[in-house]
């Protein structure tokens, strides 16, 4: 890549931005981080005294990526961690689309194997050939991947955050991270003093895994009892998912999903049973083990509908350093964007995260890009036409910083 064209442009941003826009709570007892353009290398252990020394700090040195930590301390400019003395640590939860399955990425992504050589398309933890977790990932983050993630962040907030923990609306912030998802950061002391352990178990709850533990050892006969619709949280949730799929399949359908004529004809006899069951404060699964093997299938998705794929490293490591809100992610030249609840739902990543609106440049495709359809900034692209196009300044920073181009001409 050739710094010297895309550097101006972060420089001009830092410049020009608002020290407001860098406000943080308890700024002066945070660490920041900055990636340095030159020497590629990563600058810690910088504390501001606030928010204009901040921007002071980034027009001078203009980086290329910003972070600050999740924890604050007492000395956060010493480089030794023990001495640095922390106070507490934001419960941060972290999205990314990398870790959650999306149906376009049949299209737009693609996987070899380090093992065996072989490769194929879509998302994939280990090598569909010979079962090994070595892969290359190719991935590109498409509008619906996005939309997808924000579905997940919908979810963490609204049935987890405030409905199961009573966490207030303006305790959470939302940050599209300027490239593969969402930061939710919650402002609430009583749980920045919560403890690892603590913050094990509500990873546990989130992403459902020990309910999935207690499911599957209950379809191998254990005696176990779960609570129904009538309770509250997930137990709740996990009951009214499984009511769900139960009315809305069919006999038809439930024999096309692989379970024996005679099995569907048994559970259809005792569908209003079931139903009650569920709805009721204690619900009995009996009839999941009356299926057969598919139950197993109907239990796990249902599972994974109701909980979220959150990074767990990012809500539990308390030397964790996040992005900046309103610094310019270097691998996208999309804005770190900050959001309130309500702002969500109309956002677009790819349309209001865009920073640089002014002039076009010419790109060479060096690295081949998915044939589909892109939304960036307020047009429509078809990413396997690109090569020597004359395209917007904002989509040729993106391909660019993101390996896929190089800009040759500024127009
Ligand atoms: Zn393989
Ligand atoms: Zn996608």
């Amino acid at each position: 890549m050739d710094v010297s064209k895309v550097l101006p442009f972060f420089r001009l941003y830092y410049k020009n931005l608002n020290p407001e826009d860098l406000s943080i709570p308890q700024l002066d007892r945070r660490e920041f981080a900055l990636w340095d353009f030159l020497s590629n290398n990563m600058i810690r252990h910088l504390a501001f005294k606030n928010s204009v020394e901040l921007k002071e700090g980034l027009s001078k040195r203009t980086p290329r990526h910003v972070y600050y930590s999740v924890s604050t301390y007492e000395y956060p400019f010493l480089p030794d961690m023990e001495m640095k003395k922390m106070i507490s640590t934001n419960l941060v939860f972290d999205i990314d689309i990398d870790h959650v399955y999306t149906p376009c990425k049949e299209i737009h992504d693609s996987w070899l194997c380090r093992n065996c050589g072989n490769s194929g398309s879509g998302f994939t933890d280990s090598c569909k050939f010979c079962g090994s977790p070595s892969l290359d990932k190719l991935s590109f983050v498409c509008n619906e991947c996005l939309e997808v993630a924000k579905s997940e962040v919908l979810k963490l907030i609204e049935d987890f955050l405030f409905a199961d923990f009573g966490i207030k609306e303006d305790e959470v912030k939302i940050v599209f991270s300027g490239n593969r998802g969402y930061h939710v950061h919650v402002e609430n002391e009583e749980f920045s003093n919560l403890d690892s352990k603590a913050r094990n178990m509500m990873i546990d709850y989130i992403k459902g895994i020990t309910a999935r533990h207690y499911f599957l050892d209950f379809l191998k006969k254990q005696k176990y009892k779960f609570k129904g619709i009538a309770s509250s949280g997930y137990p709740s949730r996990l009951a009214e998912k499984i009511l769900e799929e139960l009315l809305a399949a069919n006999e038809h359908d439930l024999i096309k999903i692989g379970i024996s004529e005679i099995k569907v004809k048994d559970l259809m006899a005792i569908k209003e049973k079931i139903i009650q069951s569920l709805q009721g404060y204690s619900a009995d699964y009996g009839f999941l083990r009356s299926i057969g093997s598919k139950s197993k299938e109907i239990i796990t998705k249902a599972i994974s509908d109701i909980s979220v794929e959150i990074d767990e490293r990012v809500t539990v490591d308390n030397h964790r350093l996040i992005r900046m809100p309103n610094s310019i992610h270097g691998k996208t030249g999309l804005r770190v964007t900050p959001l309130g609840y309500n702002d969500l739902d109309n956002f677009d990543p790819f349309r209001d995260s865009v920073v640089f609106k002014e002039g076009y440049a010419r790109i060479k495709i060096k690295r081949k890009l998915p044939s589909i359809k892109f939304f960036f900034g307020d047009n429509e692209f078809f990413l396997g036409s690109l090569n020597e196009a004359k395209v917007p300044i904002a989509l040729a920073l993106y391909l660019t910083l993101n390996e896929y181009a190089d800009i040759y001409e500024l127009l």
